[in-house]
């Protein structure tokens, strides 16, 4: 095996909400595997809300459970049957493996990211890619070029989120839109929908910092700070004056029920609000009454599917620049250092990185 440190490391949680780093064989490739060495992956709200609730939603932590999911490596090994990678190639791994089968509804009609046998790495029981080598199958493997990092690799995974969104949305050239949080999913949305060419767009938040940030990123973006104690309808009488008008759409990224409310207030008759973002609570109540009367689609997004080639293409042509995202850096020995980064506001942390040499 071509790989030049002998201990594997994982960085997993636990049922007592433990981080550790655990030591293990580096794996055999399956024949249609790829080794890769991992040499940067970001953590993901995901990844902290499982190790501080041991949960999200029925997936749940019951013993050591590797974390991570957005993650970018070098090819160190390759399987028997692998035809299209070679040892050296660098790639960016797409987490969530569909069974691909022809007897599965969602994989054969191209709805791969609803296929009920898919496996995600990071998803208890499976374990993550928060590690230094992951074996991985060779088609859920995209090549990335030399000039593409592999920390920007890492964040082709949440852009694939943002891309996935803005795709079934129907975003338009010169749609008036808004984008509810400025956090990493509200990020790269601003930046795919600045590239889509989406104008005027509007990014709320309740953070100062965080919209600075937006702001410093794509400077046309108008701003509104949302302050928590005014009603709904307010709030979205800043974000339509904001925007100088309603909003033909409006893409949601946090998934709080108050900000889902003032998002349907500010959209226009005929209008789409476009939820990506994952609340924490299963039940959510929302102006019915509002929303039926001007006929606006409240719609939802599942994780991504084919996107990964398109997010490639974005960064590698220059159209989007995910590099300030990364503000933080750690290796996977300071992972509870690199935890504690990712979920303190004090931190001002966009997106946290592990990385590996
Ligand atoms: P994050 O928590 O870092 O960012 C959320 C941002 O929303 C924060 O900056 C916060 O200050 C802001 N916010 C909170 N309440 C607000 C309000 N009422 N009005 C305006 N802003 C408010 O999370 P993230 O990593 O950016 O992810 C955003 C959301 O997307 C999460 O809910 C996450 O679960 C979800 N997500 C969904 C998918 C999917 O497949 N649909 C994939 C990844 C993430
Ligand atoms: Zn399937």
């Amino acid at each position: 095996v071509l790989t030049r440190k002998p201990t594997n490391l994982a960085v997993a949680t636990n049922p007592a909400h433990e981080l550790k780093v655990l030591s293990s064989d580096v794996p055999e490739p399956g024949p249609e595997q790829c080794l890769v060495h991992v040499r940067a992956t970001g953590i993901c709200g995901s990844d902290v809300h499982f190790w501080k609730h041991g949960n999200i939603g029925d997936s749940v932590i019951t013993k050591d459970c590797g974390l991570g999911h957005e993650s970018a490596g070098v090819v160190v090994k390759t399987g028997s049957n692998v035809q299209g990678l070679k040892v050296g190639d660098r790639v960016a791994i797409e987490a969530g493996i569909p069974c691909s089968k022809p007897t599965c509804d969602f994989c054969r009609t191209g709805r791969y990211n609803g296929c009920p046998n898919m496996i995600f790495y990071s998803s208890p029981p499976v374990d993550g890619t928060l590690r230094r080598y992951h074996a991985h199958n060779e088609a859920w493997l995209h090549r990335i070029p030399d000039n593409i990092s592999y920390e920007e690799g890492a964040l082709l995974e949440p852009l694939s989120v943002a891309l996935a969104g803005i795709e079934r949305s129907g975003l338009r050239l010169g749609d008036p839109l808004v984008i509810c949080g400025a956090g990493p999913i509200g990020i790269v949305t601003l930046l795919a929908a600045n590239a889509a060419g989406a104008a005027p767009i509007v990014i709320t938040d309740l953070d100062e910092s965080r919209l600075k940030v937006a702001k410093s990123l794509v400077p046309r973006v108008r701003t509104v700070k949302v302050e928590m104690e005014k009603s709904a309808e307010d709030i979205a009488l800043d974000i339509k004056t904001a925007l100088g008008q309603e909003a033909k759409l409006v893409i949601e990224c946090t998934g709080v029920e108050s900000s889902i409310h003032s998002a349907v207030y500010a959209t226009r008759f005929g209008g789409t609000v476009f939820i990506v973002g994952v609340g924490s609570k299963s039940m959510q109540r929302y102006p019915f009454m509002h929303a039926s009367f001007r006929e606006i689609d409240i719609r939802f997004q599942f994780r991504y599917m084919e996107t990964y080639p398109r997010a490639i293409s974005l960064v590698s042509e220059g159209l989007i620049d995910l590099k300030p995202l990364v503000t933080h850096r750690f290796t996977l020995e300071q992972a509870q250092e690199a935890f504690e980064a990712a979920s303190t506001p004090a931190a001002k942390a966009i997106k946290v990185q592990l990385l590996d040499d």
